[in-house]
């Protein structure tokens, strides 16, 4: 194959790749975005087969020959892909997203030292890059390896404070850049080829362990915010391994990723009210005060019965979702509820927080699926200026979003993030199962407030008892 007609190929593919990601901008067009880049993907991979090196082997025993490595890579990779895909609960999604970009960073750290490893005729600019790869693929890595851990529990789950975490981690990087930049100039001739191999092994291991200081720390609101920058990294780091290996189609996908990662990034830093700065180097991972001032006030409960008396009368009710909405998968309840208060004369609202639930959108997406109407849902700034003329707040599985310790107590890991302030408004119910924290593992004073009752139970069954009752004579 000509390389003109790979080069057309792979432009066809970054068309299609830029085309798609445009689509998922909108819910209605997403479906037809994800179809758009995949084949934009499928393109990308039979050009990659028609390349000279692969087609080259093409006549080798199996296991020099690419074609099988690449046949069983695929056949491996989607086998895995879709058993995994098919089985992931809607609620570890975002620990599955995490994943994935940990993998992201990998493959472009493989892909470097692959090409350390064979290219012996690199030039000073393609070494540069793959310098920044297993940088960027190493932090990227690693950093999102701690990153699943804590979403599903299973690792890292206390905040880990590291003592002048930021001098370490700005050590850490320096050393990298340096073991990085030896390579270059070995490259270069301005160094022994030795020197610039003990670079590679540097640079490598001095960022592996950076991804993991970087994040391990982090915790409450900010793990969203920092998922988002590592996917961010898994984009540039695919990016600067297009420019390593000169593969003009990973440098267009990665350059997509990493700039698409990085405007949500900053879009989340907004909505939590954290700069890019104090997200990287700021004071993460102070220890909650679990308990908070000293005396444990014990929340008072209520019956749906009850409950279903207080909203009858209500005239105006904000539905506050969270996490909890996701595992009890309660939307269409929800939604039903809403509709009787309603039928009932009541004015009815949602109230959604940029990082309830596990995902960006995540509440966005759920309450579409049981079809509530997009201007009922309002954001924290749309919504905390009425709350405290709103009858009642049903708060359905939610807590850090509506923790009041983020505006008041300055020890708390969520402090300074915005939340939905459910607090003001004259009654609220809370719908949980039981006294579980939130993510953030930290105690909830709405709870114990004056106003508050708590309706103990799983979300939907809750949820589905209120409707029971409006629907009784
Ligand atoms: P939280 O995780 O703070 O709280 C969820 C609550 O739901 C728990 O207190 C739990 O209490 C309750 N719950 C669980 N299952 C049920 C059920 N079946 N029925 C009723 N209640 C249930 O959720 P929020 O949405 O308020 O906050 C999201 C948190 O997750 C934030 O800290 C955010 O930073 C973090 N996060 C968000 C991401 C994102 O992108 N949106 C990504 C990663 C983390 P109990 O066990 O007593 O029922």
């Amino acid at each position: 194959m000509i390389s003109a007609a790979t080069t057309i190929l792979y432009m066809i593919s970054s068309v299609l790749f830029i085309c798609g990601i445009k689509l998922l901008g909108k819910a209605d067009t997403a479906r037809k975005g994800n179809k758009l880049s995949s084949v934009g993907m499928l393109l990308a991979v039979v050009t990659v087969l028609l390349e000279k090196e692969v087609t080259s082997t093409a006549k080798n025993p199996p296991l020099t020959n690419a074609y099988i490595w690449v046949a069983a890579a695929i056949i491996l990779g989607s086998v895995i892909g879709a058993v995994w895909a098919k089985k992931v609960e809607m609620t570890g999604m975002p620990q599955l997203v995490a994943l994935f970009n940990g993998f992201g960073g990998l493959s472009s750290l493989l892909v470097a030292l692959t090409q350390y490893m064979t290219d012996k005729n690199i030039n000073v600019f393609s070494s540069a890059a793959l310098g920044l790869t297993i940088a960027i693929g190493a932090i990227a890595f690693t950093g999102s390896v701690v990153a699943w851990g804590k979403l599903s529990g299973k690792m890292f789950k206390k905040n880990i404070i590291i003592p002048g975490k930021n001098i370490i981690n700005a050590i850490f990087a320096i050393i990298g850049l340096c073991g990085a930049a030896a390579y270059s100039l070995s490259v270069a001739g301005l160094f022994d080829a030795s020197i610039g191999k003990i670079g590679v092994i540097i640079v490598t291991t001095v960022y592996l362990i950076l991804g993991f200081t970087m994040v391990i720390s982090i915790g409450g609101g900010d793990i969203p915010v920092i998922i988002s920058l590592l996917n961010a990294f898994s984009g540039l780091a695919a990016a600067f391994a297009g420019l390593s290996i000169s593969n003009s189609v990973l440098v267009v996908s990665g350059c997509l990723v990493g700039t698409s990662g990085l405007i949500l990034t900053l879009i989340m830093c907004k909505a939590m009210n954290r700069t890019l700065y104090a997200l990287l180097f700021g004071s993460f991972g102070k220890s909650a005060k679990n308990g908070g001032s000293g005396e444990q006030k014990e929340p008072k409960s209520m019956s749906v019965e009850d409950a279903y008396l207080i909203l009858e009368a209500a005239s105006s009710v904000v539905f506050v979702p969270g996490y909890g909405m996701a595992v009890a998968q309660a939307q269409h309840a929800v939604k039903e509820l809403s509709d009787k208060l309603e039928e009932n004369g009541a004015e009815v609202s949602f109230a959604i927080h940029p990082v309830a639930g596990r995902m960006p959108g995540h509440m966005n997406v759920l309450l579409a699926e049981a079809n509530v109407p997009y201007e009922q849902l309002k954001t924290a700034d749309e919504m905390n200026p009425q709350m405290s003329n709103t009858d009642v707040a049903i708060v359905i599985g939610a807590n850090d979003v509506v923790n009041p310790s983020a505006l008041n107590d300055e020890t708390s890991p969520l402090y300074g993030m915005p939340i939905i302030n459910a607090y003001e408004a004259q009654t609220v119910f809370v719908l949980k199962r039981g006294k579980g924290t939130g993510f953030s593992g930290i105690e909830n004073p709405l709870f114990t407030n004056e106003k508050t009752v708590m309706i103990y139970g799983d979300a939907k069954q809750t949820v589905s008892a209120l409707v029971t009752e409006f629907d009784e004579p």
